[in-house]
């Protein structure tokens, strides 16, 4: 549609429309600067709607909605006098695309969090209170999938190394699980060796009653093992307890995470044991 304005007006009007639409963007930025928050980027134009703010590291984007734009249910912003149904229209496809965004980046794995325009106007604490949450679960939430992993992965090859002639023993799955036992209850992490192992090198808790006791709490049968009896099986519990650094790997997490973690790597163990037994 041809318009009378000059090139120069029509610059400035482009202009004037832009720095309207980042207004509340600029806004963000400049809070999460005033934060003191690293590792983020603007307009992360490679990203599902180009998030506002997008963390990778973190993988996650922040988003503004505009209050009109939007539709936001707290200011019900009035629709213009004309043309109503071209922007009820307009309105509920942003909406819409939002929607869609959020999704496409979920399930990319990231998590996304919305602000509304009139929250970061009118309540700038509450959006920080709430941007400084979502970042200590992100972090957290990261910092266990990382560390869930690695921990993982150690466990793996362990089992591997472990496995001779193409089995791992009974010794050495019950001395794997009743190590794990031990950083579970252990008072600081990472362990002492001294603290579990006695000074002829033999995993404490390896045999008789405490032994059966570990083993049937994690669902072994009781008489799967009465005693750790191989040299061996002694060593690969501090090969794994080694591969896992005492339990230094772990100590990034909460204690209810560190938990979780362990009981699920003793689980991964006593599936095997389980799996052989059916044998
Ligand atoms: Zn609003």
């Amino acid at each position: 549609m041809a318009d009378n304005l000059s090139p120069e007006d029509r610059r400035r009007t482009m202009q004037a429309v832009t720095s309207k639409a980042t207004r509340i963007e600029r806004k963000l930025w400049s809070m999460l600067a005033g934060m003191r928050v690293r590792g983020w980027r603007k307009n992360a134009a490679d990203l599902p709607g180009a998030p506002d703010v997008a963390f990778n590291e973190l993988r996650l984007a922040l988003f503004v909605d505009g209050c009109f734009w939007h539709g936001c249910p707290v200011c019900k912003r009035p629709l213009p006098a004309t043309r109503r149904d071209y922007w009820q229209g307009k309105i509920e496809r942003n909406i819409e695309r939002a929607r869609r965004y959020n999704l496409q980046l979920q399930q990319m794995g990231w998590r996304v969090a919305r602000f509304w325009e009139h929250e970061l106007l009118r309540d700038p604490r509450a959006v920080r209170r709430r941007l400084r949450a979502i970042l200590r679960t992100r972090r957290r939430a990261m910092n266990q999938q990382q560390i869930a992993h690695t921990t993982q992965e150690r466990l793996e090859a362990w089992r591997r190394a472990c496995t001779r002639r193409g089995k791992l023993s009974r010794n050495t799955l019950a001395a794997g699980v009743v190590a794990l036992h031990h950083l579970r209850h252990a008072e600081s992490l990472p362990a002492s060796r001294e603290t579990l192992f006695s000074a002829g090198g033999e995993l404490k808790q390896s045999r008789g009653k405490s032994l059966t006791t570990i083993l049937s709490a994690y669902g072994l049968p009781t008489d799967y093992l009465k005693e750790v009896t191989t040299r061996q099986a002694h060593q690969d519990a501090q090969r794994l307890l080694e591969a896992l650094e005492w339990g230094a790997l772990l100590t990034p997490l909460t204690r209810d995470d560190r938990d979780a973690l362990l009981r699920q790597l003793i689980g991964a163990l006593v599936q095997l044991a389980q799996a052989q037994l059916q044998q």
